[in-house]
């Protein structure tokens, strides 16, 4: 077959598929297996083609430079179809499936998601996995590999209710236990095994295989046997359950500080693993020196999460490898690099000084030496005590893991210049002045294999037709070649008529699973990301509502016919947000009922949004709905995935947004309301009355949250909501920017009539979108952070 990999013939592959059904579910017939098992038979079959090519990537690795990617989170989505493109057997699988009789999309759609973050930073994770083994650089990511990731949605009566995520129900066909590997973990009054389980990174068309190493906590004694044999069963099993519950379930919350002292638990089972299996290797390759660790390794944090890392190694290297203290400093100094995510003060990470004796003594001891001799640095360079103040590590029994990320670690960087730009000047301005060398900007990536080539192959295909060969997939800059046929009417027409396709599929996989009926041929307007505040869904339902009046008024107004799409999961503790997700169905019952108003607007929220489900949404979209507060969405990444697949950005002058339009130019875009400079002037008497009361139409939507209009069960949650925005003085600005999104938005109805410049408009899209590449961003993440170097496996 045409594979890289591999030299298998079809006949082998067959025979391999129905070898794996044979032996692990006894089945001698393809026609009788079920799809899983069928999911599991080609997924293992494939596995045991590479797992030479990932072997020797690990050899070829160990005696270069590594760069670790340690983070709690990683939003994987399904492996199969992506690995598939990477190995370049998609259409050969596909074939070899048919010859069996099966459809490889019902194969597909039998994968469980592996959903093993909550949103943004877990899938940006992902997506640096993709990017490094298709670059051919050596990172390998650390993680947990909870049992349950991020609950599953389901809406009952327009409530969000949750359900325990079990995706591992069939198995995990694409991992390996290295059961060989594994490592014990102390905490104070405890023991546990980390044992880990590794996911072939498959490089794009390459031989290079990178590793996914996420850890599963498992008691270093089964049972206790005495207690079993005298019945005390439950007792038998305590020490065990204890031990699984610390990998048992990602934290459902997304930029709010959940601390909890189990989370805390994953934390540092997480960061010791790693460090451990790292100093491991290490230790092998060069004769149990560890004085050129630094020059060996970098690990970068994603976010505070894995920030206990520091004090761990330090008490690897001094308690077990018996360094001396300061020593071990200055090469941690050399190791750590830093990403910040946010500037929510809510995310930031703060741990109780006595939460973390009680776990691990040690760990605190070595912080509080890290406090200290970093406050000796400042005093001598003449910092005030009232400045130290504000540096230090330890403030009010707290450990505030930022500073301590900050200050050991030789580069911290932003994640959109906007986001670099106000870390500088503003949240972190204080230590830019102490550190300026350590700040860097890094803008975020996505991956095009998983955000183009995989869940737009239509468009895959024409930019392949168009640009002569596939190289784009892995060089994005070249989707700017393609700006030459911006005005040429039969490409364009191509290019929206795979739009369509791509619409009348979502629109098909809608009605199944949310059961509504939506126009293909009507204007999707589509905001999908974590239910937040700061993102502003409770504006676009606003605008919405705002829209059904107006039509209602004037049956007449001429808007194209418009669809408008939601998908959020809101953290089950998160009142607010699961009361906008309330209100937004509220608002979609209506619409969707009103004979006169359903044949020009519909509303649809879908249940569940996750990586699989966002595949079909981002190609589908005519408009992306970018609509955070200025100042608060560091980046955004979904941003990138809309424009990639020819989708204009409506949104606001907020993280990546800034470089989107810089890129594909304002009059493709839609960008309104305030900036930051403007938040910065209004903030400190900023009145949402004075909008409330000078504006009918903002009045009246706003209104329906009090009057009856609507129905929220007696939760007074929809009471709630006003209240935040009058009563709390509306933290996020909606008021302010009600009527600069309904201009904006009567701008894209008027735009979206003009078929061809329309056309133009998402064209362009595409062909400037190749910066946004995570190959881009992985790439200097190795140049500028890491010091590491593609090597390829030959
Ligand atoms: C890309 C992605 C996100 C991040 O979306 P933002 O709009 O950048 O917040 C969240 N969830 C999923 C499933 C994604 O694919």
């Amino acid at each position: 077959m045409e594979g890289v990999n591999n030299k298998m013939t079809r006949e082998e592959l067959k025979k391999d598929i129905l070898r794996y059904l044979k032996v692990k579910y006894g089945k001698e017939n393809i026609d009788n297996a079920k799809d899983f098992e069928v999911f599991n038979a080609v997924s293992m079959a494939l596995l045991e083609n590479i797992v030479h090519d990932w072997n020797t990537t690990t050899k070829l690795y160990n005696k270069e430079k590594n760069a670790y990617y340690f983070s709690a989170e990683y939003l994987m989505g399904r492996a199969l179809g992506n690995n598939l493109i990477s190995l370049g057997l998609y259409d050969e699988v596909k074939e070899v499936l048919k010859e069996f009789n099966i459809d490889i999309n019902k194969i597909e759609e039998i994968e469980e998601d592996a959903g093993l973050g909550n949103g943004g930073l877990g899938r940006l994770a992902a997506c640096f996995m993709d990017s490094a083994a298709s670059m051919e650089v050596p990172l390998m990511g650390y993680g947990i590999r909870y049992s349950n990731g991020l609950f599953n949605q389901k809406f009952q009566n327009g409530f969000q209710v949750e359900d325990a995520d079990n995706w591992l129900k069939y198995g995990d066909p694409w991992s390996i236990r290295k059961t060989d590997e594994e490592v014990v973990i102390n905490f104070k009054d405890e023991k546990v095994k980390a044992i880990p389980y590794d996911t072939p990174i498959i490089g794009y068309k390459s031989k290079n295989i990178n590793t996914l190493r996420l850890w599963k906590c498992e008691p270093v004694v089964e049972f206790d046997f005495n207690l079993f044999n005298d019945q005390k069963y439950d007792e038998a099993l305590e020490e065990k359950n204890r031990a699984e519950d610390i990998s048992r379930v990602l934290y459902p919350n997304d930029s709010n500080e959940e601390g909890k002292l189990l989370r805390l638990k994953q934390q540092y089972f997480l960061v010791s693993a790693s460090l451990q299996d790292i100093i491991r290797t290490h230790k092998k390759m060069w004769n149990n020196d560890l004085l050129n660790f630094s020059v060996m390794h970098s690990v970068q944090l994603n976010d505070t999460h894995p920030v206990l890392a520091i004090p761990e190694l330090i008490r690897i290297l001094v308690d077990e490898e018996g360094m001396d203290f300061n020593k071990a400093l200055e090469i941690s100094k050399g190791v750590f690099g830093y990403t910040n995510h946010t500037i929510l003060a809510e995310a930031l990470e703060k741990w109780d000084v006595e939460l973390i004796r009680k776990l691990f003594p040690r760990i605190l001891e070595i912080i509080e030496n890290i406090d200290s001799i970093f406050v000796k640095e400042l005093e001598e360079k003449g910092y005030s005590e009232e400045a130290i103040e504000e540096f230090r590590i330890i403030n009010d029994d707290l450990v505030r893991m930022a500073n301590l990320a900050i200050y050991v670690s030789f580069a911290v960087n932003g994640v959109a210049k906007l986001h670099t730009d106000i870390l500088k000047n503003t949240e972190l301005h204080n230590w830019y002045e102490l550190y300026p060398e350590k700040f860097q900007n890094k803008t975020n990536g996505i991956t095009p294999r998983r955000w183009l080539r995989l869940c737009n192959q239509e468009l895959s295909a024409l930019i392949t037709e168009l640009l002569g060969s596939e190289d784009w997939v892995k060089d994005l800059s070249k989707l700017k070649e393609l700006e030459k046929y911006a005005n040429d009417e039969k490409i364009l027409k191509k290019f929206m008529d795979i739009k369509h396709i791509k619409k009348s599929e979502l629109a098909e996989y809608i009605k199944e699973k949310e059961g509504i009926e939506i126009d293909p041929d009507s204007l999707f307007d589509i905001q999908i990301k974590r239910l937040h505040e700061y993102k502003r869904q409770l504006l676009n339902g606003l605008y919405i509502l705002d829209l059904y009046y107006r039509l209602k008024e004037n049956p007449n107004m001429n808007i194209p016919k418009v669809t408008f799409i939601f998908g959020a999961k809101a953290f089950p503790g998160y009142e607010r947000a699961k009361a906008i997700v309330k209100f937004i169905n509220e608002i979609a019952k209506l619409i969707n009922n009103d004979e006169e108003v359903n044949k020009k607007m519909k509303v649809v929220f879908v249940q569940n949004y996750r990586v699989s489900y966002a595949e079909k949404l981002f190609p589908a979209a005519d408009i992306s709905k970018q609509i955070s507060t200025a100042g608060k969405e560091a980046s955004g990444t979904g941003n990138m995935k809309f424009m990639l697949n020819g989708t204009p950005t409506f949104g606001t002058y907020d993280g990546a947004n800034v470089e989107i339009v810089r890129e594909s130019k304002d009059e493709n875009n839609f960008i309104f309301g305030l900036r930051v400079e403007d938040i910065e002037k209004i903030k400190d008497d900023y009145d949402p009355e004075k909008y409330y009361e000078s504006e009918e139409a903002l009045k009246r939507v706003i209104n329906t949250l009090i009057d009856g209009t609507f129905d929220d069960g007696e939760t007074g949650m929809f009471e709630d909501l006003y209240n935040s925005l009058l009563k709390e003085g509306d933290q996020y600005f909606l008021l302010a920017d009600f009527h600069g999104f309904r201009e904006e938005e009567d701008k894209v109805f008027k735009a979206y009539q003009d078929k061809l410049l329309w056309a133009k408009k998402c064209f362009l899209n595409t062909c400037n979108a190749g910066i946004f590449s995570s190959d881009r961003t992985i790439m200097e993440y190795s140049n500028d952070i890491w010091g590491i170097k593609p090597c390829k496996n030959k």
